[in-house]
């Protein structure tokens, strides 16, 4: 999607701080981070929320969670994490390209995070 900014990101047309990449997946800190630990994940393929997958993105969103706990430890929350999946118009998804929030830290996140 040319017009996408995480597509953006994933060609390298737009700058982020990745912390892990595959052949499948991106991560890179969120530019305006809630917590000392805040990660986006991301698919490189454009998907463009968690209302739009069908069975042929199963196995990408599953590595996007199961590379999650590697993710946050490396980035300095070996305790634990929380994920958040903002889908849609209810959900307040604000970039239409579906990411999984990783936010952390070495202490606990605090209660269901108002807006993130
Ligand atoms: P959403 O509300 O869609 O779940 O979250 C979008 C997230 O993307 C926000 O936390 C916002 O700070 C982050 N974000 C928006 N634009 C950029 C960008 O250009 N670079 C990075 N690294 N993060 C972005
Ligand atoms: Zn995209």
């Amino acid at each position: 999607m040319s017009d996408c900014i995480f597509c953006k990101i994933v060609d390298g047309k737009i700058p982020a701080q990745k912390v892990y990449e595959d052949e499948d997946i991106l991560a890179f800190n969120d530019i305006n981070p809630a917590r000392p630990v805040h990660v986006l994940v991301i698919p490189k393929r454009h998907i463009t929320s968690l209302a739009t997958v069908s069975d042929d993105d199963t196995a990408v969103l599953g590595k996007i969670l199961a590379k999650a706990n590697e993710i946050a430890v490396a980035q300095g929350s070996p305790d634990g994490f929380r994920v958040i999946i903002n889908t849609g118009r209810v959900g307040q998804q604000e970039v239409p390209h579906l990411h999984a929030h990783i936010v952390g830290g070495p202490e606990p996140v605090g209660p269901m995070l108002k807006r993130i």
